[in-house]
């Protein structure tokens, strides 16, 4: 073992990776990055952790600062939600959108509000942590209105009187619900996505380019299904264009003569119908499992 890992204060592996500390996008972060293969601990309260079987150090931030971290070469890599790259307009490399995360930034009024449409925000006063973002949208609407900035808490804005409408980053929409506000309209999309500093080293790029492989083969996996069936081998045409796997299907007899096991990888979305449609064809005995990883 390297004395490195005893030393707690110091991060020094080839490459760094940043993620949020505490927050939406950690458990997602963390999960990713140990399907990757990274084996590492966390602890509450650790800034780092060093990986095990890599030359790879994780850094916990405060999501907002990723982008500078990464820009600047303090991290080589991070997660974050577009928003805040959007937000903050930092010059990174957005290298894979990872499919976790997703949120919109929206506006938002009281439910009684007679505010209906965005032309009725003319002149009103918005509360917002996206000026950047929101500017941008009222300008590319024509809409003059009033930003009130705050750092957080922004959907209590109304009811402080403080603002007539907010800007700010919805999901589910309970947040709004709660607070009686209904969206007005959506200015942007937004999901966690793999950032990296702009022209790294050609080493560096080689790790990189490594690690990115390893995020599309889990990416890919979690849209896949691997699915296990019988069929009568009569069936076997019909069943290669319902399953075509990769290339094909594998397939291989049973010991009752006549009958087929079929093996392939179906779209997590198309499942049901497939499966419906195996059925139609004779198939029975359907097994389904998770696919882990999955490189093409
Ligand atoms: P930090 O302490 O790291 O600054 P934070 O309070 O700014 O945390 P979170 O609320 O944890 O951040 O949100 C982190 C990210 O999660 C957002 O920037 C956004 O990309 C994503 N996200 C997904 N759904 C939501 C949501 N409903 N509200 C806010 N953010 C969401
Ligand atoms: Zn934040």
């Amino acid at each position: 073992m390297s004395s490195n890992r005893s030393t707690p204060l110091t991060a020094n592996g080839t490459l760094r990776i940043a993620i949020q500390k505490s927050g939406r996008l950690s458990e997602g972060s963390l999960a990713l990055l140990k399907q990757m293969g990274l084996g590492f601990e966390t602890y509450r309260d650790r800034l780092f952790a060093q990986c095990r079987n890599m030359s790879i150090d994780i850094l916990f931030l405060r999501d907002d600062d990723i982008p500078e971290y990464v820009r600047d070469g303090v991290a080589d890599l991070g997660i974050v939600g577009c928003n805040i790259l959007d937000e903050s307009q930092v010059p990174v490399e957005r290298l894979l959108p990872l499919d976790f995360g997703y949120c919109s930034l929206a506006i938002a009024v009281p439910e009684q509000s007679p505010l209906k449409r965005i032309s009725d925000l003319a002149g009103k006063r918005i509360a917002t942590s996206y000026p950047a973002t929101l500017a941008r949208f009222l300008k590319e609407k024509q809409i003059t209105a009033e930003m009130v900035l705050l750092k957080g808490s922004v959907e209590i804005a109304p009811a402080l009187r403080v603002a007539d409408a907010i800007c700010d980053l919805v999901s589910t929409g309970s947040t709004l619900r709660t607070n009686r506000l209904t969206v007005l309209e959506t200015v942007s999309r937004s999901q966690a996505i793999l950032i990296g500093k702009k022209n790294p080293s050609t080493k560096k790029q080689k790790i990189i380019e490594k690690l990115l492989l390893r995020a599309q083969g889990v990416q890919e996996a979690r849209k896949y299904k691997y699915i296990m069936f019988n069929a009568s081998a009569s069936a076997l045409e019909t069943i290669k264009k319902l399953v075509p796997g990769c290339k094909s299907p594998t397939v291989v007899p049973l010991a009752d003569p006549g009958f087929i096991a079929v093996h392939s990888v179906v779209l997590e979305e198309a499942f049901w119908d497939v499966v419906e449609k195996i059925r139609e064809c004779g198939g029975s005995g359907i097994l389904v499992s998770p696919v882990e990883k999955f490189i093409r």
